[in-house]
């Protein structure tokens, strides 16, 4: 699968994940699909809005990229994401980016790859925003270096109670992958510039709200 092809791929994965409070989900059409208007931090971005792969191992029952489900299956190696965000930021097409994930076969792989494209166009000069989707699963070192690197970092509760919770995935365990996780992003944003933030699944259906 070539560039372009992932980029639609991975781009229409993330295009209704959240990124902020109030946000509007507004698909572009053509060149801009993946190109979401959001405001941050007082400012209105262009994010480029996309998955580091659509593969995972978990069953979340309200994901079009849960396990089993038939769909197109791609993933970006590092090199690759970094390469076409700086590509449509050199073309004055985005000023931002928000980066999330499924989970593939180890999500600590996964982070981990997320973590080096970021890095990668940090290494290159690029010093606006960048919004981490912290991944179930993950490290607490890796969620200290998603802090520093990026402007926001977030995980998805997805559900108000572990019973909630428990109906929309067999897989995820809210304390271990979720609210631990929630506290080492308290911990690793102290002290920083970086914000949090998390979001609710309302429904089960695909409607989601963020919360800052
Ligand atoms: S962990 Fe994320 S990508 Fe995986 S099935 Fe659940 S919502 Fe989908």
């Amino acid at each position: 699968m070539d560039t372009e092809a992932k980029l639609n791929t991975l781009g229409e994965g993330a295009v209704y994940d959240v990124t902020e409070p109030h946000e509007a989900v507004q698909p572009r059409v053509g060149a801009e699909e993946h190109i979401t208007r959001v405001a941050t931090h007082g400012c209105v971005t262009r994010l480029l809005k996309v998955l580091m792969t659509n593969v995972c191992h978990n069953d979340c029952g309200y994901c079009a990229f849960r396990a089993g489900k038939d769909c197109r299956r791609a993933g970006f190696t590092p090199e690759e994401l970094a390469a076409t965000f700086e590509d449509l930021h050199h073309r004055d097409m985005v000023d931002g980016l928000f980066l999330s994930s499924g989970l593939g076969d180890r999500p600590v792989k996964v982070m981990d790859d997320m973590l080096a494209a970021v890095e990668i166009v940090r290494r290159h000069g690029y010093e606006g925003y960048v919004h981490l989707k912290v991944l179930p699963g993950c490290e607490e070192s890796q969620v200290r270096r998603a802090a520093e690197l990026g402007d926001r970092i977030s995980i998805n509760l997805e559900a108000p109670t572990e019973k909630h919770l428990a109906r929309l995935s067999q897989a995820k365990n809210m304390r271990q992958d979720i609210l631990q996780r929630m506290q080492w992003i308290k911990k690793a944003i102290q002290g920083t510039r970086t914000d949090s933030a998390t979001q609710f699944v309302v429904g089960g259906a695909a409607r989601q709200i963020a919360i800052s």
